[in-house]
């Protein structure tokens, strides 16, 4: 009878007041699953692309985490973001394509090179055994690291360093993404595809000249080459190039 007296009431509000935070919090977080929904059906599904298991990706990772705070509100906007350092974090429909054309599998082993923010990779990550991921400037490799420890991908191994040499170590890779534009297709990444692997990389002499390559490795070393189209990257410097180049 006296378990609920008002001598036990004020130290209930603190509590909540926290159970309000909370709830705030998981309304928040609804609306940015309503926002990412309506980006796969809008952006992406309405665009041909069909795989169950690509489309759950999209609807899966979350997008504005991987975003500056100053541009958080347009995390699931139909365009590319800048994320600091000159670089942008590319259109969602651009990842969906890329990573649809990667053919990801459970089992796979995927390199990409540009890491950026690491939201293409932790795509990827949904979708792959292990996902390698190499970026040039140290300052976004040490940020994306971090931020993909803490929303938990574990499949996911990020390095400083120059992509256009690939990962040899980690090699062969069922399929290597590169997200930034390459003025040719570096043989090093040609190399550590495995026999009946694929590289996805945008390739032109400048930036407005661009197109996205599907270049397949078949079983004995031959390529084949798709062009998926016109696209726009920031493009693949090397290591000495210097920074904003
Ligand atoms: N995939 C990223 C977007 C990449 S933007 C994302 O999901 O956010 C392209 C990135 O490629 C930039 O961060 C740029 O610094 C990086 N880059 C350019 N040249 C590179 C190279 N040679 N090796 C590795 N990364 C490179």
């Amino acid at each position: 009878m006296f378990r609920n007296s008002a001598p036990r009431l004020p130290p209930l509000w603190p509590a909540g007041g926290v159970l309000l935070a909370a709830a705030a919090c998981a309304a928040q977080d609804t609306d940015w699953a309503t926002l990412r929904a309506r980006m796969v059906e809008q952006q992406i599904k309405a665009r041909g692309i069909k795989d169950e298991r690509v489309l759950r990706a999209l609807a899966t990772v979350p997008r504005h985490e991987f975003v500056p705070e100053a541009v958080r509100a347009d995390a699931y906007r139909d365009g590319p973001l800048p994320i600091g350092h000159g670089q942008t974090i590319s259109q969602p429909y651009i990842v969906a394509l890329m990573t649809a054309e990667a053919r990801p599998r459970p089992g796979h082993r995927v390199l990409e090179v540009g890491t950026g923010s690491g939201y293409q990779a932790a795509v990827l990550a949904e979708l792959v055994r292990e996902v390698y991921t190499v970026e040039l400037a140290p300052a976004l490799a040490e940020q994306a690291a971090a931020r993909l420890k803490r929303l938990g991908y574990r499949n996911v191994h990020a390095r400083a360093g120059d992509g256009y040499k690939g990962w040899p170590e980690a090699a062969p890779f069922d399929a290597v993404v590169v997200t930034c534009g390459a003025d040719h297709v570096p043989e090093p990444l040609f190399e550590q595809l495995k026999p009946g692997g694929v590289l996805i990389i945008p390739v032109g002499k400048v930036p407005a000249g661009q197109s996205l390559l599907a270049i397949t490795k078949d079983a004995q070393g031959g390529r084949t080459t798709r062009d998926l189209g016109p696209v726009r990257f920031v493009p693949l410097r090397r290591a000495g190039d210097g920074p904003g180049k």
